[in-house]
C-alpha cells in the first residue's frame, strides 16, 4: 500500500509558526522558542501523517520562511551584503536575507510558479563560493527518525534551483546561471551522502521548472545535473517530482531518462496529457508518483474517478510501482477542516483540507492494495452527489444569463478618446488631474469598529454612524488637498475580495482556512462553491453617501472579476472561465447600479489579473481573452459619460501590454515606482497608449515622505513618453496600510507638484 505526500503547511492548524515567528522578530521572544514551536510543529504534522497510513513521508518541507532560502543557506550562496563569514548559518543571517535589517535590504521575492506563494530569489554570479552551509535537510530527518518516522528528505533540485535564480547584481544579465551547475553538485553531493549515512533509502528532487517551456540547453542541464550525481545516489530511491501542469512530451522524455532516478512524480490533476504520455511509454521497472489529489484546492477527491484513473495506470506501470500521491505540495491548500466549527455542514462535507487530503491519498492506497474501505468511498460519493444536485450550488437565471453572452463580443460602443471626450465635458478636470487608489488608512479605531459590529457589540445605526465620520473626514481631508477626482477611502472593507464576497451568493469563508503567501503572511481566500448572483447592490450606499458629501466626482470602488477569481478557491466543476464571467455579472449590475446612483466615475480594481496567467506560452492567449472580455463586461452597459477607471498593482506586463489596452479602461493606475523605467520602456519601445494613464508617483510600501521635486521630476520622466493630456498624477496602490502622519504630507506634495508642472506646461505653451 504505497502512499506519498508532496510537502505539508508549515504555519500548523491555527498559524502557530506566524505567531512564532512574529513573536520573535519583535523580540519579544527567544529563539529557543521559535525552535521549540516548530519542533512541535513538525513532529505533529509527522505524526498526522504516520497515522493516517502515509508510507513515504516527506521531511525538511517545513522551513521557517521559505523553501528555496534554506537552498540557499544550504549551498552557503549568501550575497556578500549580509557579512556572513562561514560556518552554519544560523537566524541572524537567514531573517536578515528574507527581511532584510536595519542596514541592508531583504533579497527579492517573487511568485511561486502560479501560486500565491512567494519565494527568496537567489542572487547568483560567477563569483559565488558554494559550501555546505545549513544542515538543515539531515536534521530534520535525524529529527523524525528519533521520533520514529522514517521520512523522505526533500531537496530542491539543482537544475530548479538554477533557472530560479538571478544574475546578483552586477553580474551581466546574460550571465548563465546554469554554468553554476558544477558548483553546486558538490554541495548537493555532501548533502546526499550525509542523508545516505544516517539511514536515509529515499530522496526527492523537487524539480517544478520541468514544467515549464524548455529549450534545449535548459533540458540538457537535467540530463548532466543527474548523471553527475548518479554515482552519489546509488543504493537510494530517487524520486523527481514535477507540479503545478501537465509535462510537455520533450520534458517527459528528459525526465524519465535521467540517470540514478527510480521514480517520477507528476501533478494528474492539471496533467490530462501526462496521463497520455505515461500510457504512451513508461520506464519498466521505475516508480509512477501518481499525483491525483489536488494541492492547489480545497474540494473533496472524487475518489472512484481517481481510483479509475489509478487502476489504467497500474496497468501501465505494474502493482508494486504505483504510489498514490498528491498533486503538488499541500502547502497551497488550507490546513484542517477540524477547525471549522462554524461551515455549513453540507458544504463542509464537499469539502478536503490538507488533514483530510492525507486520509484521501491513504484510501485511494488502499482500495489499490485490494482493502477498499466501502464505508470511506460511499461517504465520498454520497457527498459529490450532494454537491452536484444542491440547489445552493446551481442558480438557473445566472447560468442563463452567463450562457447568453457565448458567441459575442462586449465593448463599449464608442471609442476611448470620444468617450474621454465626453467625460472631459461632464468632469471639467484639469490636465495632470490627481487622484489616490481607493483606500485610506485604517486605523485601529476603525478595526475596533468593524469587528464590534460584526460581533453585534454595536448597532447598526451606530456602525453607519462611525463608518459616516470616517467618510466625512477623508472626503474633507481630500478637499483640503485639493484633489480633483476623490475616493470614499474603503472604511467599511477589511479585504478587497472578501468584502464583495460576503455579499455575493455562492461564496463560503472558512474561519481557519490560512494558506502562506510569503513569510509569516498568509491569506484566507474565500471559496467559490456555487453560481454567482448578486442579491443586493454592495457599494452604492457608500459610494452615494460619499458623493453626496462633495461637489467634486467621487469614484465608485470595485474589485474586478479576475481578481476575485484568482484570490479565491475557485470551484472545480466548471471551468475558470464560467465562474468568471458570472462574477462579471454581477460586478455589471453593481456598476449599472452607481452610475443610476449619480456616480461619474468608477473604478474596478484589477490587482490580480496578471498572476492567473498560465505558466506556458500556448495556454496565455485563452486566458487573456476570457480575462480581458470578463471585465469588459462589467462596464459594458454605461453611458459614454461614465468614467472607468482600473488600478494595478504591479507593473512588469511588458508582455502583456496589448491585453492591458484591450481592457478598454478609460483611465489605468498602476504601479510605477519601484520599478520606474521597467513600465515607461514600453511606451518608450512605441506601444501606443491612448488611454488615461496614472503611473504610481510614489512608493505607497514604503513610509518615506517624497518630495515636491521628486515627484515632479518623476512626472517630467513620464511626460516624456506619454501624451500630456492621458497622465493622472496618483500614488502606486491604496493607501490603507500607511498611517496619516506619512499619507498626508506625501499627497500634499503629489498635489504641489501637479500644479508645478501644470503652470510650467501652460507658460510653455
Ligand atoms: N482599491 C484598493 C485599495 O486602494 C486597491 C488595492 C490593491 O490594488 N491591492 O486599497
Ligand atoms: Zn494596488
Amino acid at each position: 500500500m504505497a502512499s506519498h505526500i508532496v510537502g505539508y503547511p508549515r504555519m500548523g492548524p491555527k498559524r502557530e509558526l506566524k505567531f512564532a515567528l512574529e513573536s520573535f522578530w519583535d523580540g519579544k521572544s527567544s529563539a529557543e522558542d521559535l525552535q521549540k514551536v516548530a519542533a512541535d510543529l513538525r513532529s505533529s504534522i509527522w505524526n498526522q501523517m504516520s497515522s493516517a497510513g502515509i508510507k513515504y513521508i516527506p521531511s525538511n518541507t517545513f522551513s521557517y520562511y521559505d523553501q528555496v532560502l534554506d537552498t540557499t543557506a544550504m549551498l552557503g550562496a549568501v550575497p556578500p551584503r549580509y557579512g556572513w563569514n562561514g560556518g552554519e548559518i544560523g537566524f541572524d543571517v537567514y531573517f536578515s536575507m528574507a527581511r532584510g535589517n536595519a542596514s541592508v535590504p531583504a533579497m527579492e521575492m517573487t511568485k511561486w510558479f502560479d501560486t500565491n506563494y512567494h519565494y527568496i530569489v537567489p542572487e547568483l554570479g560567477p563569483d559565488v563560493k558554494f559550501t555546505y552551509a545549513s544542515h538543515k535537510a539531515v536534521t530534520e530527518y535525524k529529527e523524525a527518525k528519533a521520533l520514529g518516522v522514517e521520512t523522505v528528505p526533500v531537496l530542491v533540485g539543482p537544475v530548479s534551483y538554477l533557472l530560479l535564480s538571478k544574475p546578483a547584481k552586477g553580474v551581466e544579465k546574460t550571465f548563465s546561471l546554469l554554468s553554476l551547475l558544477d558548483k553546486i553538485l558538490p554541495v548537493y553531493k555532501e548533502v546526499i551522502s550525509e542523508l545516505k549515512a544516517a539511514g536515509a533509502s529515499w530522496i526527492q528532487f523537487d524539480e517544478p521548472t520541468l514544467v515549464l517551456d524548455l529549450d534545449s540547453t535548459k533540458l540538457q542541464a537535467f540530463t548532466a545535473a543527474y548523471s553527475e550525481l548518479e554515482s552519489t545516489l546509488s543504493g537510494l530511491n530517487v524520486l523527481v517530482e514535477t507540479y503545478f501542469a501537465d509535462l510537455p512530451a520533450e520534458q517527459y522524455k528528459t525526465l524519465t531518462s535521467l540517470k540514478g532516478v527510480t521514480a517520477y512524480g507528476f501533478d494528474l490533476v492539471r496533467g490530462e496529457k501526462t496521463v497520455d504520455l505515461i500510457k504512451g511509454g513508461f520506464p519498466q521497472g521505475k516508480y509512477l508518483f501518481a499525483g491525483v489529489v489536488d494541492g492547489r484546492n480545497i474540494w473533496a477527491n472524487d475518489l472512484a474517478a481517481s481510483l479509475s484513473t489509478l487502476q489504467t495506470l497500474e496497468g501501465v506501470v505494474g502493482k508494486d510501482k504505483l504510489v498514490v500521491s498528491t498533486s503538488c505540495s499541500l502547502l497551497h491548500t488550507a490546513v484542517d477542516l477540524v477547525n471549522e466549527p462554524k461551515l455549513d455542514v453540507e458544504i463542509k462535507s464537499w469539502l478536503a483540507f490538507a488533514a483530510q487530503k492525507l486520509y484521501e491519498v491513504n484510501g485511494l492506497a488502499k482500495a489499490l492494495a485490494g482493502q477498499k474501505d466501502e464505508d470511506f468511498f460511499s461517504a465520498n460519493a454520497q457527498a459529490l452527489a450532494s454537491r452536484k444536485s444542491s440547489p445552493r450550488v446551481t442558480n438557473k437565471d445566472v447560468q442563463a444569463a452567463a450562457a447568453a453572452l457565448k458567441g459575442s463580443d462586449h465593448r463599449r460602443a464608442t471609442n476611448v478618446s470620444a468617450r474621454l471626450e465626453a467625460q472631459q465635458k461632464k468632469l471639467n478636470l484639469p490636465i495632470l488631474p490627481t487622484t489616490t487608489i481607493g483606500s485610506f488608512p485604517q486605523t485601529i479605531e476603525l478595526r475596533r469598529v468593524r469587528r464590534e459590529y460584526k460581533a453585534k457589540k454595536i448597532s447598526e445605526e451606530e456602525y453607519v454612524k462611525s463608518i459616516k465620520e470616517e467618510i466625512n473626514k477623508v472626503v474633507k481631508l481630500q478637499e483640503e488637498l485639493d484633489i480633483d477626482v476623490l475616493v470614499h477611502g474603503e472604511p467599511e472593507r477589511n479585504d478587497m475580495v472578501e468584502y464583495f464576497g460576503e455579499q455575493l451568493s455562492g461564496f463560503a469563508f472558512s474561519a481557519n482556512g490560512w494558506v502562506q503567501s510569503y513569510g509569516s503572511r498568509c491569506v484566507k481566500p474565500p471559496i467559490i462553491y456555487g453560481d454567482v448572483s448578486r442579491p443586493n447592490p454592495m457599494t452604492v450606499f457608500w459610494s452615494s453617501t460619499a458623493q453626496s458629501m462633495t461637489s467634486r466626482p467621487m469614484k465608485g470602488m470595485l474589485t474586478g472579476p479576475v481578481t476575485i477569481l484568482n484570490w479565491s478557491f475557485v470551484r472545480n466543476d466548471q471551468p475558470r472561465f464560467e465562474t468568471c464571467y458570472q462574477i462579471a455579472l454581477a460586478i455589471k449590475d453593481e456598476v449599472e447600479d452607481l452610475e443610476k446612483a449619480g456616480i461619474n466615475v468608477i473604478q474596478i480594481d484589477e490587482a490580480a489579473l496578471r498572476e492567473g496567467l498560465p505558466l506556458r506560452k500556448s495556454e496565455q492567449a485563452f486566458y487573456l481573452d476570457w480575462a480581458v472580455h470578463s471585465f469588459r463586461i462589467t462596464n459594458v452597459g454605461v453611458q459614454d459619460t461614465t468614467q472607468i477607471h482600473t488600478h494595478m498593482c504591479y507593473s512588469n506586463f511588458n508582455d502583456i501590454i496589448n491585453s492591458i489596452i484591450d481592457m478598454d479602461a478609460d483611465v489605468i493606475t498602476i504601479e510605477n515606482s519601484r520599478s520606474d523605467e521597467k513600465l515607461l520602456s514600453v511606451f518608450r519601445e512605441g506601444v501606443k497608449y491612448g488611454a488615461g494613464i496614472g503611473p504610481g508617483v510614489y512608493d505607497i510600501h514604503s513610509p518615506r515622505i517624497p518630495s515636491t521635486e521628486e515627484i515632479a521630476d518623476r512626472i517630467n520622466k513620464m511626460l516624456a513618453v506619454l501624451e500630456t493630456n492621458i497622465l493622472w498624477v496618483n500614488p502606486d496602490c491604496g493607501l490603507k496600510t500607511r498611517k496619516y502622519t506619512e499619507v498626508k504630507p506625501a499627497l500634499q506634495n503629489m498635489v504641489a507638484a501637479a500644479k508645478l508642472l501644470r503652470s510650467q506646461l501652460a507658460s510653455a505653451k
